[in-house]
């Protein structure tokens, strides 16, 4: 083997190597380059430029700890690894539609799309959503991933004839059109985890998991049907995902059904939710956020 080849070949492997990490909350092996305490500062840096974005926190501190108080019904419920995180709940006084969670714990949802709601099992269904986002380790996988492609090409470039060929100088061009489809492909499956995580930690904490199925058909009827065809969107068809969570339930959580100790909750949602959060606007207001982008990567939208 030419030391061209023998570079070709274990440059990547090494990097894939170096990187592949099994998620403690899956159980499933992933790429993730760097560390977890680089990936959470990120986070915590980009928390107070997203609240002023949306508008500041929402002004009634009862909402605020109802919110609060549910979030933490469902973070005892995360891998033990992950018991160290500061979860903080964010509710945002916005009429758009949006939630989404920033590494190291924070989890944001907009006062626009608990007016949606009817009951306390569907904001434990977003929040756990969410926290699936956090504990699924997505956004430093989706980094490495890119991160891992640039560097490929880097490489690429050098064995093709020193650091300023052409392809080194198209490398970033080369990641934003053939790197999309594989960062979109990737987005979509993280959803589909992020909400089967939500449906774990939301039925632990004794909620129904309808609530999961209730939340899809929700956003689904807001978008007024309007989903992109499936494989442009960063997230999957809400009819799909509304299928696998139906499934979900079918599999995993079929003592659920009918059974007192999972509940919807809507009498103390329309007690402690219902006064502070307005009417909803008649034209849905959409950010990209729990059905249009990544909840993890809508931070600079
Ligand atoms: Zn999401």
């Amino acid at each position: 083997m030419s030391i061209r080849m023998t570079i070709l070949v274990l440059v990547p492997a090494l990097m894939l190597l170096g990187g592949c990490k099994t998620n403690p909350e899956t159980g499933r092996a992933q790429l993730r380059l760097l560390p977890s305490a680089q990936v959470s500062a990120m986070g915590s840096e980009a928390k107070p430029g997203l609240i002023n974005e949306y508008g500041g926190e929402a002004k009634s501190a009862e909402l605020r700890n109802y919110i609060d108080e549910i979030g933490r019904k469902l973070t005892p419920h995360v891998a033990e690894e992950f018991a160290e995180v500061e979860w903080d709940f964010i509710v945002l006084d916005s009429e758009v539609i949006n939630a989404f969670a920033l590494p190291g714990g924070n989890v944001f949802i907009s006062r626009g799309l608990l007016q949606r709601f009817t009951n306390e099992a569907q904001v434990a269904a977003v929040l756990g959503h969410e926290i699936g986002h956090v504990t699924g380790q997505h956004v430093d996988e989706r980094i490495s991933h890119a991160v891992g492609l640039q560097g490929l090409l880097v490489g690429i470039g050098i064995l093709a004839g020193g650091s300023d060929s052409e392809l080194v100088r198209a490398a970033p061009t080369v990641i934003g059109g053939v790197g999309t489809g594989f960062l979109l492909k990737f987005g979509r499956d993280q959803e589909l985890e992020a909400d089967s995580l939500g449906m774990r930690y939301m039925v632990a904490a004794g909620y129904d998991p309808q609530g999961m199925v209730q939340v899809l058909e929700v956003l689904r009827d807001a978008a007024g049907g309007a989903s992109p065809p499936e494989i442009l969107s960063t997230h999957p068809d809400p009819g799909r995902r509304i299928n696998d969570a139906k499934r979900l339930i079918d599999r995993q959580y079929a003592h659920t059904r009918n059974n007192p100790d999972y509940q919807l909750r809507q009498s103390r949602f329309d007690q402690r939710a219902r006064p502070h959060l307005g009417s909803p606007s008649s034209v849905a207001m959409f950010a990209p956020g729990f059905l249009r982008c990544g909840g993890c990567c809508s931070s600079h939208h």
